[in-house]
């Protein structure tokens, strides 16, 4: 098939409950951007969006609780150890932390997702997550990014109020990170197994992955029964490993969004563009992300702020200019 040709085939198949074909999402990934095909590509994946979401656009709100170094190490990420960023560590206490998701939620954010380095006391989280149940009410969902875990404990979140779990394979894991894959993915299946719903993106993306890799974690995530999917573009953080290498252009990321949209069809519903574009908006993405707190793409904790001044009101411009509208419940 041409790549116009699979581009109308993937539009027409997006309802029929299956996927695309690894060999079909490495040729769309592979079309150049700025292309006729690539304005096709995003076209057929804005009328997939708008006839799978039925317009409905949904906001992620991020509260880094922890800025504080971690042994992990990951290539990308500015908080691990060894690469000396960390300066004065930082830990939200209860009162910041529902302070901060009283205003998520007040905003109208939908999925609120508490993330903390890899060995933060899970037992401390699970009390959090209970305490903010208590005195925040409202429809939101909330969430964590966390360490690895096994069914028990994913059960055992379930039953103190987390709805959700942000986790993934990360592109490059084992290679620039010190985790094992099979460790993350035998978290992934703890949760598949789990009342709990699962949330994995594709990231972080950067110009270091080829089509090939992208297209294995597309895949996975799917298999995996994310109920949101999407991209994450890996941000260049001077002094981590990865730092040197330049960060994705919005258009490739709003390609990849096209494409993950259009493989996954109705198998994933929601997909998530992470930092938030206008043009990724347009070609495909539903949700987007506003974070607080101890950020692992940034040299600073953004205390009572929102990273980069994206806020819930400068996501939700960019929704209606793509012709979202944003709501806080599915
Ligand atoms: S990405 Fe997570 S596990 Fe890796 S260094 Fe950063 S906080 Fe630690």
């Amino acid at each position: 098939m041409t790549d116009l040709e699979l581009i109308e085939y993937a539009e027409k198949q997006i309802h029929s409950g299956s996927l695309l074909s690894r060999e079909q999402i490495v040729q769309l990934l592979g079309i150049a951007p700025g292309s006729e095909a690539w304005t096709a590509l995003g076209r057929a994946a804005h009328r997939a969006a708008m006839d799978l979401t039925g317009g409905r656009a949904y906001l992620w709100g991020a509260i880094g609780v922890d800025f504080a170094p971690c042994s992990m190490n990951c290539d990308f990420c500015s908080l691990g150890e060894k690469w000396g960023i960390v300066g004065d560590r930082r830990e939200y206490d209860e009162a910041e932390t529902v302070r901060q998701v009283r205003e998520y939620a007040e905003s109208g954010v939908r999925w609120i997702v508490l993330r903390t380095t890899e060995f933060y006391s899970q037992a401390q989280l699970g009390e959090m997550i209970r305490h903010i149940r208590a005195q925040v009410p409202g429809p939101y969902e909330l969430g964590l990014n966390i360490g690895e875990f096994g069914l028990e404990t994913a059960n055992w979140l379930a039953g103190c109020g987390v709805d959700f779990i942000y986790h993934s394979l990360r592109l490059g894991e084992g290679k620039d990170t010190r985790f094992a894959p099979q460790n993350r993915i035998d978290t992934l299946r703890a949760i598949q197994a789990s009342p709990l719903k699962l949330v994995f993106l594709v990231e972080p993306i950067g110009v270091e992955h080829t089509d090939e890799e992208i297209a294995d974690i597309c895949l996975l995530a799917a298999d995996c029964g994310a109920v949101v999917s999407g991209a994450m573009a890996r941000i260049p953080v001077p002094g981590t490993p990865l730092g040197v290498y330049p960060q994705l252009s919005d258009e490739r990321m709003a390609q990849i969004i096209a494409v993950i949209r259009l493989a996954c069809g109705s198998c994933v519903p929601d997909i998530c563009i992470h930092p938030g574009t206008r043009l990724a908006m347009e070609f495909g993405a539903n949700v987007t992300v506003v974070e607080t707190g101890a950020i692992p793409r940034d040299a600073c904790c953004c205390s009572g702020g929102k990273w980069h001044q994206f806020d819930t009101v400068r996501a939700g411009e960019l929704f209606g200019q793509a012709g979202y509208t944003v709501h806080q419940t599915a």
